[in-house]
């Protein structure tokens, strides 16, 4: 395929690096939906950069915000000061929960709120005497973060295995996707058939060892928007509470009301012990994340000496009054009802886009959570040959005609390459 030639502004060799030696154009300004480089070629901006940027660029209240809250304080170390943003957010974020999930415990990033999670339910289950629960149970693929707790439970090869020996293994089970099996998703013996998986690997691991699962409501990166399967939801839930193991919703990047609700799990009214939210949380504004649970969870263990974790930019008055300014603009402007109206009409586009391309296998997401998945046979669902790399090809292709979106190979077995289309939660039917 030839890629348009897609090179960045010349600059002298970088300090700065990241994953790869691509270099990227300079960033010049961002407003709502659009981004310009500085040489004024415009972006829209599909993917809300990797699904954070939900209220668009540069909102201007949420400047406002921050502006008036740097005049008073930008940092009170959380053992010497509380700060009025961190109360309020963490009042705020309580009352967006499902009933019961009322501590909130501030990070500034998803990775940090995965990691949080898993060291507070180990903490639980010392506190009330269940020693021997460590384990935790993740899906594959998934994507839970880069840091190596976060990473033990990630179920991604290409980006595990390289530190597998720095890393206690952890047991998987496959992810529910019923899409490449052959299975119905409305058919609630789907979600069963799924469900069942996760008890299976509890009992064979010995439950008095399995500390938690950690689940995606709705997949992100490396399931590519995929929605559980009927009855799939409330099932694990059930399944968790039998055998005492805690429920962990990572909703760091399905949280924050991009599906069309609050949280992704809010489709399915199914309240975890756990929930680690972040990216649409700070909406690109500032560096923040959160864990919340239960006080049933996080009182033992404040009581049993106290949670031994904690980030030194945790509750950052600065990140908390972006927080704050970013859900106050989610109310007011409706944006979550907008995104499960504006996602239903992309969705329909993108499913169109089926009938004259029959290499798009599959179409899904909620709200404006979507994905399109290529394959080389619909029929089978086998994925491109592997050295297509239509992944980069189709991202480049759209980066030089000044569409952003995300995609992720993800190479484990028989898996195919899906492309995000995430724009933010302000987009209108003229952006689709
Ligand atoms: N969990 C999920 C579901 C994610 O999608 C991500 C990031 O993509 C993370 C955790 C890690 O978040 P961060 O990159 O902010 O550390």
């Amino acid at each position: 395929m030839n890629i348009p030639p897609n090179l960045p502004n010349a600059r002298p060799e970088s300090h700065l690096f990241y994953q790869t030696r691509q270099r990227r154009p300079l960033l010049a300004e961002a407003r709502d939906v659009y981004m310009w480089n500085v040489e004024g070629k415009r972006y829209l901006d599909g993917s809300s950069g990797a699904m954070v940027s939900n209220i668009g660029h540069s909102h201007p209240h949420v400047l406002a915000a921050m502006r008036a809250q740097m005049e008073k304080s930008t940092f009170g170390y959380r053992l010497h000061f509380e700060t009025d943003p961190s109360e309020r957010l963490a009042a705020k974020t309580a009352a967006l929960m499902p009933e019961g999930m009322e501590k909130v415990f501030f990070v500034s990033g998803g990775s940090e709120a995965v990691e949080s999670a898993l060291k507070l339910a180990r903490q639980y289950a010392l506190a009330i005497g269940q020693d021997s629960r460590w384990k935790v149970i993740s899906r594959r693929p998934s994507y839970h973060g880069c840091t190596l707790g976060a990473l033990a439970i990630t179920g991604y090869a290409p980006l595990t295995d390289p530190f597998a020996p720095m890393m206690q293994a952890m047991p998987k089970i496959p992810a529910p996707r019923a899409y490449l099996d052959g299975l119905d998703p409305e058919d609630p013996a789907t979600g069963a058939h799924y469900a069942a998986m996760l008890e299976a690997e509890i009992i064979a691991q010995g439950p008095e060892t399995v500390l938690a699962f950690i689940v995606e409501p709705i997949g992100g990166a490396s399931t590519g928007a995929l929605v559980p399967p009927e009855g799939y939801m409330q099932a694990v839930r059930d399944i968790c509470t039998r055998h005492g193991v805690l429920l962990i919703h990572d909703e760091v990047m399905c949280g924050g009301g991009r599906t069309g609700r609050f949280l992704g799990a809010d489709h399915w009214g199914v309240v975890p012990d756990i929930i680690a939210i972040s990216k649409g949380f700070g909406a690109g504004y500032a560096p923040l994340g959160a864990m919340v649970a239960q006080d049933r969870i996080v009182g033992p263990v404040l009581d049993g000496g106290g949670f031994l974790h904690g980030y030194t930019y945790a509750g950052n008055p600065l990140a908390c009054a972006a927080g704050l300014a970013v859900l106050s603009v989610i109310e007011a402007e409706g944006l979550v009802g907008n995104a499960a109206r504006i996602g239903a009409l992309l969705k329909s586009r993108l499913e169109a886009l089926m009938e004259p391309f029959p290499f798009i296998g599959d179409v899904r997401g909620k709200g404006l959570l979507l994905a399109f998945e290529l394959v080389a046979d619909r029929q089978t669902m086998a994925p491109l040959p592997a050295a297509m790399n239509a992944y980069v090809d189709l991202v480049e292709l759209a980066y030089a005609e000044g569409l952003i979106i995300y995609s992720r190979r993800t190479r484990d077995g028989r898996e195919g390459d899906h492309f995000l289309i995430c724009p933010p939660m302000t987009a209108t039917e003229a952006h689709v």
